[in-house]
């Protein structure tokens, strides 16, 4: 996602991978309605529902079952049902045509860092030179351990084998079992994922010491007979796999010109399906401070509100879901306040809060006082000549000027000016940045050009 976004700004990137192949592990399973609408800015989201199946919004908190809240402020109002291996493959595609060089086999063991930039050394021997590197490095990162950056939080407590078989009794069979256990214990489930395969997810026995080494379909068959009294008959495994519970963030989320994303900065539980959804949230908050920096028109602060703005989001996903995991306990007491967060969520309020935080689109940055959607992130809106996020795929800043009456002059390389009238938008003009946050609102010229100096830096001629 980052290499895709930093190539809008024409900037040189290269993706080092360790891995010669994509996994075959399907860890997440879909992405929620923020990333949903970062793919629609850009002009990508097509590819993806193609791939994917739409699903009603209701349920993901800590697999609750309950309706969608109603209006949701979001054209997207679904989740996308998209296994992670198809989402990994079609944003590599996107930043390889944007011209990236995606480089497989390509281990990062070492870097030094001074004023100019950064050397990464290669398991292969060789070096890399660059003026940033950002760690993309998953939860084990590397890059995060050789800039010292800590990662405090919790240690796994469960653990949980997950994995893609064939089952050797009839569906309905199964799912009368699955449906009896689910009621207690929710880290359960076999989900029929095409071609006669079942995802297979079942509580482990305890929390291996070394998690890279793969579970066996023995261990499978043993758990499955611990938590439903049957192995199902499981065989022709694909891939197994198993994951755990720790929740941690990185203490920084940058070292100089080293910069972490995704799970190189945070770990969590898996529930709710936020994990992947968040790095890429980080990508879209990172790219353009990043080329703006190499462009040499950041204003000062700039590249380090990555940090200030993504690492509280971060610790409220951390938090959200170590809330979520105490209500999928077996135990009586956090059974019972599950049973009253269920009773809750018959709010729609509580509903509407509590999806507002799986799905991403309730956050707001901090950019002081001001109007209601300063630091939102802006729904799509459908203006007369077409919709909002149509104007966004080349990743510039945006004034939206319903007035006719302003002016971007000064800014014209970095933001885009467009004219154009919404019934869905109350406010007179609206100043996005490239993520598509409203940077400003209002009216008055020298308001807007104070911000956009605030967030684009100083004029040109
Ligand atoms: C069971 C499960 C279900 C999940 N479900 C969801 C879900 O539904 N929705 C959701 O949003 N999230 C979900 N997640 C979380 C999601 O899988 C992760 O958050 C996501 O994969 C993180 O992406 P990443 O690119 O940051 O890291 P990773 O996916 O871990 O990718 C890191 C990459 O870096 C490479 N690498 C590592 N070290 C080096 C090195 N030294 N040199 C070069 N390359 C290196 C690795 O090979 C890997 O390809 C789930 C996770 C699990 C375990």
């Amino acid at each position: 996602m980052l290499a895709g976004e930093l190539r809008l700004y024409g900037l040189q990137v290269i993706v080092l991978e360790k891995d010669a192949q994509h996994t075959p592990v399907v860890r997440s399973l879909g992405l929620h309605a923020r990333s949903i609408e970062i793919l629609d800015q850009r002009g990508v989201l097509e590819r993806f529902l193609s791939h994917g199946k739409q699903y009603p919004l209701g349920g993901f908190f800590a697999a609750i079952p309950k309706p969608a809240p109603e209006r949701l402020d979001t054209t997207h109002p679904y989740a996308l049902g998209i296994p992670q291996t198809i989402t990994d493959r079609l944003l590599s595609e996107r930043a390889a045509e944007l011209g990236a060089q995606v480089r497989r086999n390509c281990e990062l063991i070492g870097l030094v860092q001074d004023d100019g930039g950064v050397t990464a050394e290669l398991a292969d021997g060789s070096r890399l030179r660059s003026r940033y590197l950002v760690g993309c490095d998953g939860g084990r990162s590397t890059v995060r351990k050789l800039i010292g950056v800590g990662f405090p939080g919790e240690p796994s407590k469960v653990e949980t084998l997950l994995g893609e078989m064939e089952i050797g009794v009839p569906v309905e069979a199964m799912t009368a079992v699955m449906e009896e256990v689910r009621k207690t214990q929710r880290r359960f489930g076999l989900t029929p994922f095409g071609d006669g395969v079942f995802r297979v997810v079942v509580p482990a026995a305890g929390v291996a010491e070394d998690r890279t080494t793969m579970p066996t379909l023995e261990e499978f068959k043993q758990q499955l007979n611990a938590v439903a009294g049957t192995d199902f008959g499981v065989h022709s495994p694909r891939w197994l796999s198993r994951f755990g519970d720790a929740t941690r963030l990185a203490d920084r989320y940058r070292a100089g010109r080293v910069l972490l994303a995704g799970d190189a900065a945070h770990i969590h539980p898996p529930v709710g399906g936020q994990g992947l959804n968040l790095g890429i949230q980080d990508a879209f908050n990172l790219g353009w401070k990043l080329a703006a920096d190499l462009a040499g028109w950041a204003p000062d602060g700039l590249l380090d509100s990555y940090e200030t703005e993504r690492r509280p989001v971060a610790a409220a996903v951390l938090d959200n879901s170590r809330a979520q995991m105490e209500l999928m306990s077996t135990e009586p007491g956090a059974q019972a306040v599950r049973r009253l967060v269920a009773e809750l969520m018959d709010f729609d309020e509580v509903n509407r809060y509590l999806t507002e935080k799986i799905t991403a689109t309730g956050i707001r940055y901090d950019f002081g006082e001001g109007h209601e959607l300063l630091g939102r992130r802006m729904r799509d809106v459908v203006l007369k000549g077409g919709r909002l996020y149509a104007h966004m795929h080349t990743g510039r800043g945006l004034l939206l000027d319903q007035t006719g009456r302003l002016s971007v002059t000064g800014w014209t390389d970095r933001v885009d000016h467009v004219v154009d009238v919404s019934e869905e938008l109350e406010v007179p003009a609206v100043l996005l940045r490239p993520d598509g946050h409203v940077a400003w609102a209002g009216e008055d010229q020298g308001e807007l050009a104070g911000r956009l100096r605030t967030w684009f830096g100083a004029p040109g001629d």
